[in-house]
């Protein structure tokens, strides 16, 4: 899995995850698009490629060294993790798959769907928030400052950002060279820093050429807060014009996972600076553009996507057919997840339900008591 890149990561030791994603040369889409070295690197779960990330999506590559480095860093203490969904989903599985306790926190609405794990989560506690997104990290960010616990720390964490960035990595290594252009659909972009700062260091190392991949990155129509304020060539984001009527444009878009507000885009290593360094783009893709490259790729390839994968899609299909990418440039396409159905035919999912339910403003006492009763159960 992903600690083949060991030696490129903040951690002293490997766990015993074989997570990992897979690089592999396109065929179907590549011809397709008339793009003679279009590379596809999967996160998800995809065992006849090599795939192997059994929660589907990039957010798996987060928890992996993410866990490892608190336990190397700040034993004993108990990670926690607020999150839409996917986040929660792959820190649980890691969590379960090395034995390791973690504290998630999610919205209600979100967790049928998206919290579930191949593996018995024994030592996962679900605090379900009623509320949104947001909700869910003000309520995580104070968990996390909790004696005996540790908030994850967001873009900010290191180990985070290195671990999606093994994607750069896995794609060079298959290349055997940097990618002239890296498409991805971006929420906080937090995943595509990651990648730049390995594109970076990879640069450094000098086997595998001196130039940064062009960033290619896209937003869902209609909700395109970074798309904006990048094409009005503004180094921050102004949330009165980038994102007006912001609760109603995150309702329509069809990859929910790429509703974040407040993104890291102005500050220093963002969004912004990585678009400006590498010549990049951003790109907007409505939900109709999107279904039309799923269905693409998954009759071209032969899996299932995650949506936010169908809009980067959406992206590299808007450059092709603007000619803003050569027929032979080496193209990284960043497939963040997908494999949603090809893993219910190989495993019984488990189903994680809340230990408890709290509302934007329950009383951080209240919480604390249900969650030491909590941990005293699982961690027996
Ligand atoms: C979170 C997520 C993204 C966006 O990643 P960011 O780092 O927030 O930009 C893209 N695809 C999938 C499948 C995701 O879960």
């Amino acid at each position: 899995g992903l600690w083949r890149f060991i030696d490129w990561l903040p951690v002293k030791n490997p766990s015993s995850s074989d997570s990992g994603p897979v690089t592999y040369r396109s065929e179907g889409l590549g011809r397709e698009l008339g793009l003679s070295n279009l590379y596809i690197t999967f996160s998800g779960y995809f065992p006849e490629k090599g795939g192997n990330i059994k929660t589907c999506s990039f957010k798996e590559l987060e928890a992996v060294p993410t866990l490892q480095r608190a336990h190397e860093r700040a034993r004993g203490k108990i990670l926690v993790i607020a999150s839409a969904g996917n986040t929660s989903r792959g820190f649980s599985q890691i969590s379960s798959s090395i034995d390791t306790p973690v504290i998630t926190v999610v919205p209600s609405d979100y967790i049928d769907e998206r919290m579930w794990t191949t593996i018995e989560p024994k030592k996962v506690t679900l605090v379900a928030v009623d509320g949104d997104y947001t909700d869910a990290i003000k309520v995580g960010t104070e968990i996390g400052h909790l004696d005996g616990m540790i908030p994850e720390g967001g873009v900010k964490n290191v180990a985070r950002r290195d671990g999606m960035g093994v994607v750069m990595l896995d794609c060079v290594a298959r290349m055997k060279r940097l990618p002239d252009h890296y498409f991805q659909a971006i929420g906080s972009g937090a995943g595509a820093i990651g990648s730049f700062e390995m594109a970076e260091r990879t640069v450094r190392d000098g086997r595998f050429g001196d130039t940064l991949p062009r960033m290619h990155l896209a937003q869902n129509k209609p909700f395109t807060p970074i798309s904006n304020a990048w094409n009005s060539g503004r180094d921050d984001i102004i949330a009165e014009e980038d994102m007006p009527d912001a609760e109603e444009a995150i309702e329509k878009i069809y990859a929910s996972v790429l509703s974040t507000r407040n993104p890291p885009y102005a500050v220093k290593g963002g969004v912004y600076d990585i678009l400006k360094r590498s010549n990049g783009s951003m790109y907007m893709v409505d939900n109709t553009e999107a279904k039309r490259a799923e269905k693409l790729f998954s009759d071209l390839e032969g899996i299932d996507l995650d949506p936010a994968a169908c809009v980067a899609i959406g992206a590299l299909i808007q450059a092709t057919d603007s000619g803003g990418i050569g027929k032979d440039d080496y193209i990284m396409l960043n497939v963040t997840g997908g494999g949603y159905k090809r893993i219910e035919e190989d495993y019984n999912l488990h189903r994680i339900k809340p230990d408890f339910v709290v509302g934007p403003t329950t009383e951080l006492e209240y919480i604390e008591g249900e969650l030491r009763e909590c941990l005293k159960q699982k961690t027996k």
